[in-house]
This record gives structure tokens, C-alpha cells and sequence, in this order.
């Protein structure tokens, strides 16, 4: 029997992922036939476990210094023509309620689900195929078409669009495709790195580990990236937003600094004057959780009342605070990490459609790009304004 021939589209998407979902909807809303193909059995499941199961889906402040990228530059142009205000009204024309949580970052009410449902929607008023459940068995080129095998299908497209995301939680079927399919088709990749990650902590650290649940609001600096959130002792090392958030900057080998007290200058001398008989560990527990006072206050080693210590070994302990070194031995990897620093480089890509400089009709788009955000809606902002900016090119 002869194998029937594959399917013809206009655009063939790898990826049903955020970026990939708005990518298909937009290009099928303008009328292109599109082929969206995953191998997970359900689509956006990132989406679905996001944000606590809420989905922290935009950031109204999701400006282009937010984001992490060999070029600081390349996510300007997607970044404004698709906006924070635009996802939002989209949210809003599907009357999905959403609030606020803190620093500009956006929550469903209700449930990711809502997100999914809406994109598949979107999806559907494009009359977008939509293909779950099958592995990609190869992917070519040849004469101007793009041609897929999966599972038992083939396909072919003049355009290939990239959406498979990272490599970061591969227990929901994430993998490094995005990248090795790039390099075959010539584009360069930057070195992947697991990010918004926990760090761990080395046995020397095992007064800290110790602590494993106690959180504080804390200021956690790596080079000359700053963070003032929550941090989070773990069994492990460091957690929490604010060390999330710097573990993306963070390298091997290199300290980070904790400011405990952050904002508290001359704090200790001036406890010194109004209670000379507190000590440090007292006065710290007026600030830090009880726990972490006592373990801080070990290791100062100055134990008796404030008034017996001169104020410039007062002034150097408030400097230990403010700058305590810790050295991570590394991170919890991709197993743990929310998102991936590096990807495919954006040199050989377009900032406007982020089509492939060199291959006409190869775009990637979304997490597979060197484009990371901060943690807060960011990485979702990024999937959708690069998905829409392939969307319009398709
Ligand atoms: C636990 C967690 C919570 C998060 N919370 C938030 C949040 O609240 N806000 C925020 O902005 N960001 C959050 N993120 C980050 C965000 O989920 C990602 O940045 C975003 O999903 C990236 O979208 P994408 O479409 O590029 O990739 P993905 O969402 O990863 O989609 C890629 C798709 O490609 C498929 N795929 C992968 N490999 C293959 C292959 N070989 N063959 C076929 N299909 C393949 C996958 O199954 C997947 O469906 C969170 C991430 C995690 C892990």
C-alpha cells in the first residue's frame, strides 16, 4: 500500500505552549492553516501548574530590562507591539476574572485552566489543528517546505515554528528540542543554565540548612543584580522569590550577598543606646524570625550587652548583616527551575518577526529563545508577545 501523502499547512507550530497557542491562534486568525503539534498528551501544562495553579499569566511592568539575554535589546520590539494591556483585554473579552498579588503581577481568580481553555478558544476561532500526544520523529528541509513526521503523520508547511520551550521540569515533558532542532537548521545556541531555581548550600553551610522553613524579607545581590523579597531557608540552601530571582544571575563559584536588615542602617548602635542591656541575638529577633536570630547570632560569636561592646564592633556586625556572604555549591538543576537563561541566539533571529535570518520560514519563539524574565509573569508575557510577533509574520 502506498503511504498516504502528509497533510499540506501554511505554518506547521512544535510546541503547544504558551508561545506556541498564541502564535497559532494569531496566525490562524489571519487566515493561514495552521498545524500546532505536542507530544504531551494535553497542551499549555506549564500554564496549568503555573503560578500555584493560578497562573501568574502577565507583569504590567514587563519592561525590556526585566528580562535576561546575550542582546539586553532584542526583546524590546516584540515586547511593545504585543503589551501587557493586550493580554489583559483578551483576558477580559473572556471574562475571566483576575486581581493583582503584588509588585505588578497579574493572577486568575479562578484557575490556569481558564488561560488554556481561552487559548484554545483562540486557537479554534482559527480553525487551528491541533495535534497532542504524538513524538516528533523527524523534522527536514527541503525545496522551501518544512516537512514533520509524527507518530504515525507526516506534514508539510513552508513555515516551521519553533515553540517547545526549555528544558527546565522534564517530568512534564520538557526537552532540550528546541535547541538541537536549531542547531541543525544553523541557528547557534547560548549555553542553557536552569534559572529562577533554588540554590543549595555546602555542609559547611549546615547551620543554615537547619533553618530549613524559616523566611525573611531579605535584599540578595549576585553581581549587580538585586532582589528585595522574601528568601527561603530550605533542608537544601536558598529559596524563595528573592533568590529565585537572583539565581538567574547567579554563577558558579561566585558568592551571593544577603542585606538581612535591608534599608536598617546604625540599627544595632542605636539599640545600644535605648536598651544597653539587650544583646544581639534580642535585638535581632525584633526584626528576623527567632530561629534565624539565634543562628545569626552564633555565628557573630558576641554574646553579653550591647554596652560593653565598642560601637565600631557594633557598626562591623550591622556590615556582616547587610552583606553575608554565601557561596552556593549549586543549584537544584532543571528538575526544579521554573525557566532556562541561554537558548536558541538571537543573533540569527529577527527581533520583529523572530523569524531565522538565514532560513526563510523558520521562526522560534517563547522560552526556546535567549530571552529569560524575572520571575512574576514576565516569562509568560515574553511566550505571548514573541508568539503574536510570529503570529503577524506567519
Ligand atoms: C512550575 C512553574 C511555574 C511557572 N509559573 C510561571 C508564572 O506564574 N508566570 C510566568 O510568567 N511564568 C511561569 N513559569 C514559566 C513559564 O511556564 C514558561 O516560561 C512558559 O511556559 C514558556 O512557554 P513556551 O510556550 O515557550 O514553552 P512551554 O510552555 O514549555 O511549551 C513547550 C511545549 O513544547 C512541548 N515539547 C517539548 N519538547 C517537545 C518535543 N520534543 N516534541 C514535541 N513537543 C515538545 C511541551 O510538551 C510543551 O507543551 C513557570 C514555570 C514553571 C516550571
Amino acid at each position: 500500500m502506498m503511504p498516504s501523502s502528509p497533510a499540506s499547512f501554511d505554518a506547521i507550530i512544535l510546541g503547544a505552549g504558551g508561545a506556541g497557542l498564541m502564535c497559532a491562534a494569531v496566525a490562524g486568525q489571519r487566515g493561514r492553516r495552521v498545524l500546532v503539534i505536542d507530544h504531551a498528551p494535553e497542551a499549555g501544562r506549564k500554564i496549568l501548574i503555573s503560578g500555584g495553579g493560578r497562573c501568574n499569566f502577565t507583569n504590567m511592568d514587563a519592561i525590556p530590562e526585566r528580562f535576561i539575554s546575550a542582546n539586553p535589546h532584542f526583546a524590546r520590539s516584540a515586547l511593545s507591539r504585543y503589551t501587557p494591556a493586550d493580554f489583559l483585554a483578551l483576558i477580559e473579552r473572556y471574562g475571566i476574572a483576575w486581581h493583582e498579588k503584588t509588585l505588578g503581577q497579574l493572577f486568575c481568580d479562578g484557575s490556569a485552566r481558564q488561560i488554556v481553555a481561552m487559548l484554545l478558544d483562540e486557537c479554534a476561532a482559527g480553525g487551528v489543528t491541533l495535534h497532542l500526544g504524538d513524538a516528533i520523529r523527524d523534522v527536514d528541509h527541503a525545496d522551501g517546505q518544512f516537512r514533520v513526521d509524527y507518530g504515525e503523520h507526516s506534514a508539510t508547511a513552508p513555515a516551521l515554528v519553533i515553540a517547545t520551550g526549555g528544558p527546565s521540569i522534564p517530568k512534564l515533558g520538557a526537552t532540550g528540542f528546541a535547541y538541537d532542532l536549531a542547531r541543525r537548521f544553523g541557528l547557534k545556541v547560548v549555553e542553557p543554565r536552569p534559572a529562577l531555581v533554588p540554590l543549595t548550600l555546602p555542609q559547611d553551610e549546615a547551620l543554615f540548612r537547619s533553618l530549613a522553613g524559616v523566611a525573611a524579607p531579605v535584599a540578595a545581590r549576585a553581581g549587580s543584580a538585586d532582589f528585595a523579597e522574601a528568601a527561603l531557608f530550605t533542608h537544601r540552601g536558598l529559596s524563595g522569590p528573592a533568590i529565585l530571582q537572583i539565581s538567574s544571575y547567579w554563577r558558579h563559584g561566585e558568592p551571593i550577598s544577603i542585606d538581612f536588615l535591608p534599608g536598617r542602617r546604625g540599627w544595632l548602635v542605636e539599640a545600644k543606646r535605648a536598651r544597653p542591656r539587650a544583646t544581639v541575638q534580642t535585638v535581632l529577633a525584633d526584626f528576623l524570625p527567632d530561629r534565624l536570630s539565634a543562628t545569626l547570632a552564633q555565628r557573630i560569636a558576641l554574646p553579653g550587652p550591647l554596652d560593653e561592646k565598642r560601637d565600631a564592633v557594633l557598626k562591623e556586625v550591622e556590615e556582616r548583616l547587610a552583606d553575608w556572604r554565601f557561596r552556593p555549591n549549586g543549584t537544584e538543576g532543571f528538575a526544579k527551575a521554573e525557566v532556562t537563561v541561554g537558548g536558541v541566539a538571537t543573533d540569527g533571529l529577527s527581533s520583529k518577526t523572530m523569524a531565522a535570518r538565514h532560513l526563510p520560514g523558520l521562526y522560534v519563539i517563547g522560552e526556546a529563545v535567549d530571552v529569560t524574565g524575572w520571575l512574576g509573569g514576565y516569562n509568560f508575557q515574553w511566550a505571548w508577545a514573541s508568539g503574536w510577533a510570529a503570529g503577524q509574520a506567519l
